[in-house]
């Protein structure tokens, strides 16, 4: 490799640079090697278990609306329930491993990964985060077993991006908390066992409570027509002098940063998230215009279709790399509030527009259950607006680099 004089020949490197490789199709630079074993396994494991038990069903429940409870105890058994919980019968991941879990499941389908979403990175994050030692051991050994399942009851009616202006109010009554209010937009609220309700107490500030299934004043309603993520149901809740005990209040959430706390905790998924989206839709779109033949060839020989697809990959490959870097940021403690909202922002920009082209791609196929990227399409529109906006995002990131605030 080195010449006599000692400096690098470079012919010999420029044949050893350029030696013939095949990429997977879509780890197009070998983020794969990055990864670490451990990772690979989670990831391989979830991806096999999504080919079987997921993508068979995922359309039938979409179209009817209906949400798919024989997955539940299926997810049990990939014991990964919580992701990066370490201990109460949670795997402790890394975080780059729980994102890889949520790529994997939204590369199946999106409301299933919404479910799981809400119950593990949500609700079990906002009781190990903000959860006293006793309400950790209380509540997530059987969140972790999916033997209760938890919701996180944030927005209201009036307050979706601005939560911070909640009106729910929790009103302390003896050995009780008596909460009151609405909530709307709640993920498995009309079913769950275990409900992260956040409201307002007597001094103003944010607080979490839990409130368990049965309670009497509780009451929820699935929202229905929905054009997106059909297979989740998502309530609209009423408390209406909901008596819970004082132990039930989260012992570290005083004030609403608190709550932000768990937000900022859970976003990256969501940016995890979009690529298994955007990977779903770029492999459907890859192998159907490879077959479909127009004008008497396969649509892949058009340099149009080569255009679009060329562009798809690459935003994906983007995305990996962004995602990475982020979580390996997170694991070591270094990342900022800032760093989780733009790779939400840019992930779910680069996953619409890539959903958008395969839809394209596929012609009228694009808007049929069956070819699954209708599914994918779709989804992806509550991806870019959940777990805080595309403009909120940005408003964050804002914040950070101009050191002014532009919302409350
Ligand atoms: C399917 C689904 C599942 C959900 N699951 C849950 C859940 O489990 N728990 C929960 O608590 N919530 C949940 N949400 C709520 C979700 O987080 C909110 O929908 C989201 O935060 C946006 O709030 P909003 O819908 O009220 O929109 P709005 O806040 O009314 O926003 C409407 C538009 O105005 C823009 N906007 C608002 N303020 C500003 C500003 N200051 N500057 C610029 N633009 C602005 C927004 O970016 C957006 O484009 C869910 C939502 C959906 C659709």
């Amino acid at each position: 490799m080195t010449t006599a004089d000692g400096t690098p020949n470079v012919a010999e490197k420029f044949r050893e640079f350029s030696l013939p490789s095949t990429p997977p199709p879509t780890d197009y630079y070998l983020v794969d090697e990055l990864l670490k074993p451990q990772e690979r396994e989670v990831r391989d494991k979830v991806r096999s278990w999504v080919d079987r038990e997921v993508i068979p069903i995922a359309g039938k429940y979409w179209d009817r609306a209906e949400f798919p409870f024989e997955i539940i105890p299926k997810l049990r058994e990939l014991n990964l329930t919580g992701g990066p919980i370490r201990g109460y019968g949670s795997p402790g991941l890394s975080l780059v491993g729980a994102g890889l879990v949520a790529q994997e499941l939204a590369r199946g389908d999106a409301s299933i990964t919404t479910f799981y979403g809400v119950h593990s990175g949500l609700a079990m994050g906002a009781i190990a985060i903000l959860g006293s030692k006793e309400q950790r051991e209380r509540w997530l050994p059987s969140m972790a077993r999916l033997e209760k399942i938890g919701a996180f009851a944030l927005t209201e009616p009036t307050h979706g991006s601005d939560s911070i202006g909640l009106e729910t109010t929790a009103r302390r009554d003896g050995t009780s908390w008596v909460l009151r209010g609405a909530k709307k937009w709640i993920g498995n609220a009309s079913f769950a066992d275990l409900i992260v309700v956040w409201a307002r107490d007597e001094s103003g500030e944010v607080g979490g409570f839990v409130v368990e299934k049965g309670t009497p004043g509780y009451s929820a309603v699935v929202i229905e027509g929905k054009i997106a993520k059909r297979a989740v149901w998502q309530a609209e809740v009423t408390l209406d002098d909901v008596r819970i005990p004082l132990e039930n209040r989260l012992e570290k959430a005083r004030v609403f940063r608190d709550t932000a706390k768990v937000l900022t905790a859970t976003r990256y998924a969501v940016a995890w998230e979009a690529i298994g989206h955007a990977t779903a839709a770029y492999e459907y779109a890859l192998a159907y215009t490879k077959e479909r033949k127009q004008f008497g060839k396969p649509l892949v020989s058009f340099q149009l279709v080569q255009d679009k697809l060329v562009r798809m990959l690459g935003e994906i490959v983007n995305m990996q790399l962004l995602c990475l870097r982020l979580s390996q940021l997170m694991d070591e403690r270094k990342a900022t509030q800032g760093m989780a909202s733009l790779a939400k922002m840019i992930n779910c920009q680069k996953a619409r527009d890539v959903v958008g082209n395969a839809r394209d791609l596929l012609g009228g196929n694009g808007i049929l259950l069956e070819y699954h990227v209708a599914r994918h399409f779709a989804d992806m529109e509550v991806v870019f607006t959940y777990e805080g906006t595309d403009h909120m995002q940005m408003l964050v990131v804002g914040k950070e680099i101009c050191g002014v605030s532009a919302f409350k």
